[in-house]
């Protein structure tokens, strides 16, 4: 199947703001997530879909080259190290370097690939709650992956013994081949383009320098982080080939959909169904905050979809920003199974409301204006 266009996924302009684009990125994640969408095939596919085109639209380097070249210009397969993470690490990850400036700086686990003989970087998708995301959490994963073998240090020779320069290209890891007038490099045959030769191959790692290993790290999740965020590791990726270094891990943050609060940004937003009585005479409401339940005073003739924001309810970012807001909207809920003498009192009360020229429905009253304009009628 042919690839679409990466703004086309988001179903952004090819001139959208990095803004633009992660906004349109967390609206399509927070539809396709897995999480909301249980074996359904489809929808993986388009969360997948939606985190490639972030991961390339969202890193201005690869930005560049995905518009001069298309889809030729990038990779999005980055590394070699698949594994399978917290049940969610068959979807393709978010590179979206949103920890850059966070946690950038140490580790330089230099990523500018000049390094051959560099272990590849390694991604692990980490689900969290919604609690957790915002509060932040310390959680322990266990990683499988090919470290540096310990009986021989990574050499890939047998203890007591060393690699040998190879004879075939004297250590260069390439031969020159003479053809006609011209001499060509080629990879040596012999080291396949190591430039040494190991005669007694360690037995542990059976010359490769890594063995296979399950490690478990501690990884701290700062407060606040939210879906899309990563967190570098530095040289916690895979061991290099021949005791070359190790490439960098990344945790890629994953938010699991809650029962009741959606985040957005700083904002939470939740529904809160409320009958219709209370809706009409007013009152007090006890609503869920991520700290517990809080009072809200609605006024009355409250009506659905009128949104209460409590300030300061909301999530703090982890990059900074300020407390965001919780935006409580009301659903007035119709009443259900009615005995006989509510029915009885709710048509006395319809016949003494329906008296009144729709004063009690202004909403109603007016809509029944706009469609006798638009038929004509007096
Ligand atoms: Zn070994
Ligand atoms: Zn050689």
């Amino acid at each position: 199947m042919a690839k679409r266009d990466y703004y086309e996924v988001l179903g952004v302009a090819k001139t959208a703001s990095a803004d633009e684009i992660k906004k349109a990125y967390r609206k399509l994640a927070m539809k396709h997530h897995p999480d909301r969408n249980p074996d359904d095939k489809s929808a993986e596919d388009k969360f997948k879909e939606a985190n490639e085109a972030y991961e390339m639209l969202s890193d201005e380097d690869k930005r560049a080259a995905y518009d001069r070249h298309g889809h030729a210009g990038v990779d999005p397969n980055m590394g070699g190290g698949g594994f399978g993470g917290a049940g969610g690490g068959s979807f393709s990850d978010i590179f979206g370097d949103v920890f850059g400036d966070i946690f950038g700086g140490g580790g330089g686990g230099g990523r500018g690939g000049q390094r051959v003989n560099r272990g590849s970087d390694l991604r692990y998708t980490l689900e969290l709650d919604l609690e957790e995301a915002v509060r932040g959490t310390t959680v322990q994963i266990r990683v499988p992956k090919l470290s540096t073998c310990e009986v021989c240090d990574g050499s890939g020779a047998k203890k007591g013994t060393f690699p040998e320069t190879c004879r075939t290209c004297a250590g260069n890891g390439q031969v020159r081949m003479q053809q006609g007038f011209f001499s060509v490099a080629q990879t040596c045959p012999t080291c396949r383009g190591r430039g040494k030769t190991i005669k007694d191959p360690c037995n542990a790692c059976h010359g490769q320098g890594r063995v296979e290993k399950a490690k478990t790290l501690e990884v701290k999740i700062p407060a606040g982080v939210d879906t899309g965020d990563r967190i570098r590791l530095s040289g916690e990726g895979e061991a290099g080939p021949n005791g070359g270094p190790s490439g960098d891990l990344y945790v890629q943050v994953s938010v699991r959909a809650h029962k009741i609060f959606e985040r957005d940004g700083a904002d939470l937003y939740c529904e809160v169904p409320i009958s219709f009585a209370d809706a009409a005479l007013g009152g007090e409401l006890e609503v869920p905050t991520l700290e517990g339940r809080v009072k809200l005073k609605i006024p009355e003739g409250t009506q659905t979809g009128k949104l209460f924001r409590l300030r300061g309810k909301g999530v703090a970012p982890v990059r900074g920003g300020g407390q965001g807001d919780l935006l409580c909207r009301i659903v007035v809920e119709t009443p259900v199974h009615l005995s006989k003498r509510q029915k009885e009192l709710l048509r006395e009360f319809q016949q003494d409301t329906d008296s009144e020229n729709g004063k009690h429905s202004p909403r109603k009253s007016s809509w029944f204006e706009s469609v006798m304009n638009i038929f004509g009628d007096k």
